[in-house]
């Protein structure tokens, strides 16, 4: 799961930026609105934070061009502004949920994960064979016990899971993997996928490999 995160106070970047990441999210930041135009013609964010008070180009204007594309990933609005008009605003403009600065983590995490639920809402929880996933909670089973996977691992699979039987690129699991200020190539994918096939191919889940094209969590029973 990739997450924008768009906000000019330095401060709260690397709080939510260390926050995000160790509840297992992959992040990326912007300072200012038209950086965040640039980052969001990049369809790989699955959610996006976003400050209404910033730099160059306001978030009501962010979130004016980000309706204009598809899909459109959900939007939390952060403002230091708690007048209602800003709100009612905000939302009109397809905020799908608003927290008021200064807030809490746990509770802006909680907010993170029903938004991503919501999104998600026709399967909280996906099962392929004895492997369980529930979205909202991060949480991965096989036949029944915590899998352990690293975060890079966990997205990998996050990725392939939510297209299984579907051929999924290399490129696109980079975008899903990776923020922008870490560089991971195509062969670090096979390194991870390795490790993954070792943790759940002995349940019966098995990675194919499409050659040139990507990998496919194949469905039990195909
Ligand atoms: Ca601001």
């Amino acid at each position: 799961m990739r997450i924008l995160v768009v906000e000019d106070d330095a401060v709260l970047v690397d709080v939510l930026q260390h926050a995000l990441r160790r509840a297992g999210y992959v992040v990326d930041a912007c300072r200012d609105g038209v950086a965040a135009d640039a980052a969001l013609a990049d369809p790989a964010y699955d959610l996006v934070i976003l400050d209404l008070g910033l730099p160059r180009r306001d978030g009501f204007e962010v979130l004016r061009a980000l309706r204009q594309r598809k899909p459109v990933p959900p939007v939390l609005v952060l403002t230091a502004r708690d007048a209602l008009a800003d709100r009612v605003r905000g939302l009109d403009l397809g905020a799908d949920d608003y927290m008021v600065k200064p807030f809490d983590l746990p509770e802006l995490e909680a907010r993170i994960r029903a938004l991503v639920r919501r999104t998600h809402a026709a399967a909280p929880e996906i099962a392929l064979g004895p492997l369980r996933f529930d979205l909202a909670a991060r949480r991965m089973t096989l036949e029944g016990s915590d899998l352990d996977l690293s975060q890079r691992e966990y997205a990998l699979l996050e990725a392939l899971l939510l297209r299984a039987g579907q051929v999924v690129g290399k490129d696109q699991l980079v975008d899903k993997l990776c923020s922008r200020d870490e560089a991971v190539g195509t062969n670090a994918i096979e390194v991870y996928i390795h490790r993954l096939r070792k943790k759940i191919e002995p349940a019966g889940i098995r990675i194919k490999t499409v050659r040139g094209m990507g990998y496919l969590l194949e469905k039990p029973g195909e």
